[in-house]
């Protein structure tokens, strides 16, 4: 399997994820670009922005990357 997991149009490692939010971004600012995405931390201080479908696919190689070690 892939090491890597397309987020946001990125290639990011799984190893460098820190951790997902559970519930989608809302802040209400009108510039917004993260309206309705879940932040992905990454190690390192960085963040990318992943829609629901994303974030789902996210989890479940997460889990099977886990179960594969
Ligand atoms: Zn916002």
């Amino acid at each position: 399997m892939s090491i890597f997991c397309r987020i946001d149009d990125k290639h990011v490692p799984l190893y460098r994820v820190l951790w997902v939010s559970a519930t989608p971004h809302f802040c209400g600012g009108d510039h917004c670009q993260f309206e309705g995405r879940h932040e992905v931390a990454l190690e390192g201080g960085d963040s990318v922005w992943a829609s629901h479908e994303e974030q789902e696919q996210l989890l479940q190689r997460i889990e099977e990357w886990q179960q594969s070690q």
